[in-house]
Formats: C-alpha cells, structure tokens, sequence
C-alpha cells in the first residue's frame, strides 16, 4: 500500500502546483493590467493634449487663411489699377521754343532753338505708376509673408495629426494586446479547473479503493525537496512543481555541514516565485524567487538567497566581528592602491582568467564586485574576456554592512556547489574569510 499512498500524494501534491501555477498567472496578468491600464490612461493625456493643440493650430489657420483671401483681393485690385494706370499714358514730349538771347547792342549772348521736355501730364502720371509699383509689391511681399506662416502652420499641424495618430495606434496596439492576454488567462484558468477537477476526481476514487490510512511516515515532498530530510512544512507550495526535479538535485554536492543546514533549518523558510529581483525578506523570514529564470539559474540563485536566509537563522553571522574583521583583512590584501595589494590583486585575476570555472560563478564577481566597489579594473577585465559579471552598485555596497551579508551568502552558494576550483581560488585569494566563514558554521 506504500505505493498507492506516494501516489495520492503525488496527486494532491501535483494539484496543488497547477492552483499555484494558476494563482501566479492571475497574479501576473493582474500586474499586467494594471501596468497597461496606466499606460493608456497616460496615453489619453496625451491625446488630449494633442487634440486641444491641433485645434488651436486649426483655428489659427483658418483666421490666417481669410487673412490671406483679403490680402490677395487687394493685391488684384492694386495690379488692376496699375494696368488701367498704364494703359492711359499721356503724350510723353512736348517742342519748347527758346528765342535767342541778346546784349544791349544787339549782338547774340546765346542762341535760342527749339527742345523736346517731358510733359507735365506725363510726369504726373509717372509719379502715379512709380506710387502705386511701389504699394503693390509692399502688399505681394506681405502676401507671401503671410503664405509662408500658413504653410509652416500646414506642417505643424500635419505632423501633430501624425502623432494623434501614432498615439491612437499605439493605444489599439495596448488594448488588443490586453485582450489576448485575457483570453490566454481565462485559457488557463479553465484548464487548471479541469485538471483540478479530474486530480480531486482521480485521488477520491483511489482513496475510496484504498481502505488504509495515508499519511503515514515520510511525504513524497518532503524527501523529494532536500534529500534525505524529513521536514514536515516542505510542502509543494515551496517550490513551484516544474522546479521540484531541479531542487531535489539543489545540494547533492554539497558537503555534509552545509547539507545539515539546510536538514536543520531548511523547513523554517519560505519560498514565493514573484516577478522580481530575486532576494530574501528576514521579516517574513521568506526567499521571492524570480520565476523566470530558467532551472540552472533558479537553483544557482535560491542556494545564494538560502545563504542569506541561514545567515539570519544564526543571528547574522556576517557581522559578527569574527567575519567582519576577516574579510577586511583580505579586503586590506587586495587593496590596489597600495603596492602589495595590487600585486596580490594582478595575480588573483590571473589565477581566475586562467581558470575554468571560477570565472564564470556569479557569487564570485558579486564578491569581487564589493570587493573592489566596481573598480573598472575588474570590470573591464571581465569584458575584455567576454564574461558577464554580475554585480550589485556601489549605492548599494555603501549602505550598512552589505558587503559582509552578500559575501556570506555567496560563499554559502559557493559550498553548496561545492566546484573545486571555485572553493580553491576563494581560499586562496580571501584565505581569512573563507576561514572566518568555515569556522562559524562548521
Ligand atoms: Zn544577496
């Protein structure tokens, strides 16, 4: 019957995963609404805005465009004068008799003669044209001064509806997208009922067949979760169900001291995947995993957040004087502007470039990281051999005592994978913290 009892629990269990898996879908989509019910609300602001002002634009356009009308007419008028001017031009000369001019006795002091002069209609009439030439290209440049401003305006306000328009697109965009992610969560919300039902359905009939008591001794779970522990509270709500073979395996290589922490004190905490930066919340004494992470690197970040969480279990060994005043000698080794220390900091990043493994855990550039405050002499060597390194900021490391809380539990991941290489180089380059840390929890 031992058999039959795994398998109710398995059942039960497996249920219980689909309704967490359920409620962390509604959960997320929730979010999601909301984030996007924000966002269209900013986008009808935006809108609005740009209605209002391509209104005012229209507005101003069409008083401009009269404007515009009016100047024209008096531009024809004007051309039409200066035509009707033009076409009545006077006689232009007219013959003037001089007489000669003579002395007292006679005699000739200038001889006289006859002149072609410009008449006096006639340059009456050329003041006329010159008058009116000159108001008729006042009002034409007027005119296309006036034209110019319109077609600036025509293309302040195209543009403007341009963007309405791209806001509107973007704001169909948002909804549409809302809606499929409605139907996909009612999908799923009406799968995980059926599957519910026919796992309640499946796990009564075979209680109704199986007339011994379940229950007895180890839960499936409880093994399962950290291997060869019996823990009463590892429930399958700990670990999403898809992530129950990664953790089973989670401290397999670990040595017996970490793996009797995590025997100790592993089913005093809790575990909730929330779409976050993964981190640990003593006051609810609670690990928030990112559930999108894929299964290697969910399991590489809990045994750091677990880290975090033992260290709190202790009542914060990582400031405690011993671990403090540890990692600040080795901090003093590494120290780069002094003579020794960068000596001592030229070849750990040797040891660790020409290393297979080390170079690539993130617990060891995080501790680097703190090590050296993002020194880009670090930085840049992982780049420049084309790792990624992960980091906190240095806002971050200069609030309280960070850097000895993230250094414990990353030496924590650190013996929980329990890689060679890894353990080498950290005993090697932070000897006094790797022996602080050993010391306190061996
Ligand atoms: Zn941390």
């Amino acid at each position: 019957m031992a058999k039959a009892n795994v398998n109710i629990e398995n059942i039960d269990n497996f249920r219980q995963g689909i309704e967490v898996q359920r409620d962390s879908v509604i959960d997320s989509v929730d979010t999601y609404n909301a984030t996007i019910d924000e966002t269209k609300e900013a986008l009808a602001v935006e809108k609005e805005k740009a209605v209002t002002l391509i209104g005012e634009v229209q507005s101003t356009l069409s008083v401009l465009l009269s404007k515009i009308e009016e100047q024209r007419a008096k531009v024809e008028e004007l051309q039409a004068s200066l035509a009707a001017l033009e076409a009545s031009e006077p006689e232009e000369y007219e013959t003037v008799y001089e007489p000669d001019v003579t002395d007292d006795e006679g005699n000739v002091i200038s001889e006289g003669g006859s002149y072609e002069v410009e008449t006096a209609a006639h340059i009456a009439w050329r003041n006329e044209v010159d008058k009116l030439s000159g108001e008729l290209a006042n009002e034409e440049d007027r005119l296309a001064q006036m034209e110019e401003v319109e077609s600036k305006l025509q293309a302040v306000a195209s543009k403007l509806e341009e963007q309405q328009a791209k806001l509107d697109e973007l704001y169909a965009e948002l909804e549409g997208s809302q809606e499929e992610v409605n139907a996909r969560r009612g999908e799923i919300e009406s799968f995980s009922e059926s599957a519910i039902e026919k796992l309640n359905k499946i796990s009564s009939v075979l209680q109704e067949y199986l007339s011994t008591t379940i229950g007895a001794g180890q839960s499936f779970w409880s093994k399962v979760i950290f291997p060869g522990v019996t823990v009463s509270g590892m429930s399958v709500g700990k670990f999403s169900v898809f992530r129950v073979p990664t953790m089973t395996k989670a401290f397999d290589n670990a040595p017996d001291w970490i793996k009797s922490e995590v025997a100790i004190h592993g089913n005093k905490v809790k575990v909730k995947d929330k779409p976050c930066r993964s981190h640990y919340t003593p006051s609810e004494k609670r690990i928030y995993m990112d559930p999108r992470y894929d299964d290697d690197e969910y399991a590489e970040v809990f045994k750091h957040e677990f880290g975090h969480y033992i260290d709190h279990a202790h009542g914060w060994l990582s400031q405690s004087p011993a671990f403090v005043n540890a990692y600040r000698k080795d901090c003093e080794n590494l120290d780069i502007t002094t003579w020794d220390g960068a000596q001592n900091s030229n070849k750990m990043l040797t040891d660790l470039m020409n290393g297979e493994s080390a170079k690539y855990d993130r617990c060891i550039s995080d501790i680097l990281s703190a090590t050296y405050n993002n020194d880009p002499l670090i930085e840049n060597r992982y780049f420049s051999e084309g790792l990624s390194y992960y980091q906190h900021d240095n806002s971050y490391w200069a609030r309280g005592q960070n850097r000895e809380n993230e250094v414990f539990a990353n030496l924590f991941a650190i013996y929980s994978n329990n890689d060679i290489e890894t353990i080498d180089f950290i005993s090697k380059h932070f000897p006094n913290t790797d022996k602080a840390f050993k010391n306190l929890l061996q």
